[in-house]
């Protein structure tokens, strides 16, 4: 998953820029990076591993100047997690200095790629988004927008994406609209970001969230809507309601905040826990679903977990054992809210269940008399190929483990997952209305095609990290 961010006409870019990406930070940890471009459209460009505060100081910002930008935070759900994947993606290109940030994942690029590099193209990265650059730069088309267009037409899978050609700024969404992206204006320029979150930071205000399908033209103060990308069936990411997304975000035109109460409230509704006297949410992306679980079984909101912010997200960070380590580096649970309780404790989802085994062990060790862990999400049985990091299907224990061995596994007295019916309800979708989400990872109901080569080269690189 990512976040990308786009500045156009509005002085000091770059910094608005950076002050975005630190809003969409929990989208991507391993990277960051801005392309800035001056009234000449000089492009300058500075991209490194790790977060935001890391790459960025002041001295950097101001050997950045001009009012087009484009940023992007990155975890890879295709390609390894190297500097030279690290986005934007940045060429030269007859039509000038061409920078492109991407959201999503291709379901074609490894076809796509392999076509390219008969043909001659040198990829300089294992990224699937590189091969955007290559289709764009290769069009015939006449015009920009015509080379992009071209690209996109070729395309298949997961795409919001923000582009720089020459001084001109693009955005589009694929038509079935997995990623969310919106418009934001300010002063006499526009921001364009993955989520709301990032322009309430930078002060811009949200003209409108791009429907999937959409191609958009930002130039000299003034956005053209090009003509739409051809029509597919909408599938936006539900996993985007349900954990992804920051609650303080709209996404598909809706409060994330609000959605995960709901599914909170749907939960409690589907899984009561009879005679539990607390309820508390594994911190942060289930504080809102724990408060509709509360709201709607009367059980007492607590705060049972308390989470260091100065870890980030374990998930994120690639390797198996830093994981598991760092359950105990980020949670600690609070004694006097737990001893002698029986709780409830509500979470997002479950993925391989190493987080969850090791929680549950923390909150038996504070006294807890009995643990129902309740899940905001149907059990996760299959990996996402449009952008959300989730492993491979072995590893996904859901996958293979029936409810009653994850619980045993777990460590817990009961054990609850909304239904995928409760789950698409709460987000907007109730039964027999016109289908609006992916939940392809709950459901195996994949939108579009799988190819196998795509399962194989989940995380498989041809590129090797130094050192490693
Ligand atoms: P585990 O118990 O190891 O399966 O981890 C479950 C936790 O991972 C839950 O608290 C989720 O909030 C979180 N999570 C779920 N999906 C993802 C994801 N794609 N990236 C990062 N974290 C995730």
């Amino acid at each position: 998953m990512c976040g990308i961010i786009g500045v156009a006409g509005v002085p000091d870019a770059s910094r608005l820029a950076y002050l975005g990406l630190y809003a969409l930070q929990h989208r991507g940890q391993e990277s960051a990076g801005i392309v800035a471009l001056d009234d000449d459209a000089t492009a300058r460009m500075h991209k490194g591993m790790g977060l935001v505060s890391e790459n960025f100081d002041q001295e950097l910002l101001d050997r950045l100047p001009g009012d087009v930008a484009v940023g992007h935070t990155r975890y890879s759900t295709s390609g390894s997690t190297v500097l030279a994947n690290a986005q934007p993606c940045y060429a030269n290109t007859r039509c000038g200095p061409l920078s492109l940030a991407h959201n999503g994942n291709l379901i074609n690029a490894p076809e796509l790629r392999a076509r390219l590099v008969q043909e001659g193209a040198i990829f300089q990265s294992s990224s699937d988004s590189e091969v955007i650059v290559h289709l764009i730069a290769r069009s015939e088309a006449e015009t920009p927008e015509g080379q992009i267009r071209d690209a996109l037409e070729q395309i298949d899978g997961a795409y919001s994406l923000i582009i720089s050609l020459g001084r001109t700024l693009y955005a589009t969404v694929d038509s079935r609209g997995f990623r969310p992206l919106a418009l934001g204006k300010l002063g006499d320029g526009f921001v364009i970001a993955s989520e709301t979150c990032a322009l309430d930071l930078v002060g811009a205000s949200v003209v409108c969230e791009l429907e999937p399908g959409d191609f958009i033209r930002v130039e000299d103060g003034e956005v053209t809507h090009l003509q739409r990308l051809k029509p597919r069936p909408v599938t936006r990411c539900v996993f985007e309601l349900v954990y992804f997304a920051r609650p303080d975000s709209m996404v598909f035109h809706q409060s994330v905040d609000a959605a995960r109460r709901e599914l909170g409230r749907a939960l409690a509704r589907e899984h009561p826990a009879d005679g539990a006297e607390v309820v508390f949410s594994v911190p942060d992306s289930s504080n809102a679903m724990a408060l509709g679980y509360a709201e709607a079984s009367g059980i007492k909101l607590e705060h049972g977990l308390i989470r260091n912010h100065y870890v980030g997200r374990t998930f994120i960070n690639p390797t198996q054992a830093l994981r598991i380590a760092k359950v105990r580096i980020k949670f600690n649970p609070v004694r006097e809210v737990i001893e002698g309780k029986s709780v409830v404790v509500v979470d997002d989802s479950l993925v391989r269940g190493n987080t969850s085994r090791g929680l549950v062990q923390m909150i038996r060790a504070a006294g807890a008399r009995e643990v129902h862990l309740r899940l905001g999400s149907p059990p996760i049985t299959g990996p996402c190929h449009y952008g959300i990091d989730t492993p491979t299907r072995e590893e996904l224990i859901a996958a293979t483990h029936s409810v009653e061995e994850i619980r045993e596994y777990l460590g817990v007295d009961s054990l609850g997952y909304l239904s995928l019916d409760g789950m698409l309800a709460a987000a907007g979708q109730p039964p027999g209305a016109e289908p609006r989400f992916c939940h392809a990872c709950f459901s195996g109901d994949y939108p579009t095609p799988i190819p196998e080569e795509l399962v194989q080269l989940r995380h498989v690189s041809p590129l090797v990290e130094a050192g490693a």
